[in-house]
């Protein structure tokens, strides 16, 4: 599903990535943890392909993804939905637009928008916000939001970067049960970096855990442990 193999990323002599060699199989939960700096955006990156890696590659099922043609790229944005820290909705649209508005800019047909665009936001709880404004609703909302839009267009793949970094314990606990309900019922992989040690300590999923760069541990029913 997601396999890396022997990725770097340098910038200048910097080893942002540092020999990453890894395997994410379909259906799995898995938490990337390690210090600021560690890395994990960065991989994550060259696996959506907002970062080129400097050498080694990326296969996400049969697509190298840093030999892509320009052509292809829809096809892995289709099957890779990303989540961040700070939600990045699109203010002036309301919560349906802005749910609606990534299957527009992939030319889905209007009737496809007007049926999966209210299931995903019943999904994530939101539909009765529909018609709000990204500012009218909690923090813990607007993260639902976002992952409404990761997944509207059935991605096999959810990428999370530190979605409860703004987030209080309570909420995060919400998001992090979506996540794993997410990954049960639509059997979505899910890969989200995190440095929730509570979250990660209880909820016992496949821990990767990175330092400068490196891939230091990678342990089934892992524990949160200090760099
Ligand atoms: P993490 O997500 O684990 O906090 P990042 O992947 O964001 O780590 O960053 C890893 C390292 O790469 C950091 O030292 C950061 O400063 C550096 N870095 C990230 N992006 C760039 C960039 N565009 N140019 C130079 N250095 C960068």
């Amino acid at each position: 599903m997601i396999r890396t193999e022997k990725l770097y990323k340098l910038y200048g002599n910097n080893a942002v990535l540092n020999n990453i060699n890894l395997q994410i199989g379909k259906s799995e939960f898995v938490f990337l943890i390690g210090p600021n700096g560690a890395g994990k955006s960065t991989l994550f990156k060259t696996i959506y392909r907002a970062e080129l890696p400097t050498r080694g590659d990326v296969l996400v099922d049969d697509l190298s993804v840093p030999n892509l043609r320009r052509w292809q790229i829809p096809v892995l944005r289709q099957r890779i939905g990303v989540i961040f820290q700070d939600y990045k909705l699109l203010k002036y649209k309301t919560v349906y637009e802005n749910v609606a508005y990534v299957m527009e800019v992939l030319d889905k047909p209007l009737e496809k928008i007007k049926k999966q665009v209210p299931q995903v936001l019943d999904l994530v709880g939101l539909l009765r916000k529909k018609d709000c404004k990204p500012a009218e609703l909690s923090g813990g909302e607007q993260q639902k939001v976002s992952i409404a839009r990761a997944l509207v267009n059935n991605p096999r793949i959810l990428l999370a970067d530190e979605p409860t970094g703004n987030l209080d314990p309570d909420t995060s606990w919400e998001i992090m049960r979506l996540l794993d309900l997410i990954n049960e019922q639509r059997k979505t992989t899910v890969v989200v970096a995190t440095h929730d040690r509570n979250v990660v300590d209880t909820m016992r999923k496949r821990v990767i855990k990175m330092s400068s760069g490196r891939i230091v541990e990678d342990n089934m029913l892992g524990k949160y442990t200090d760099a």
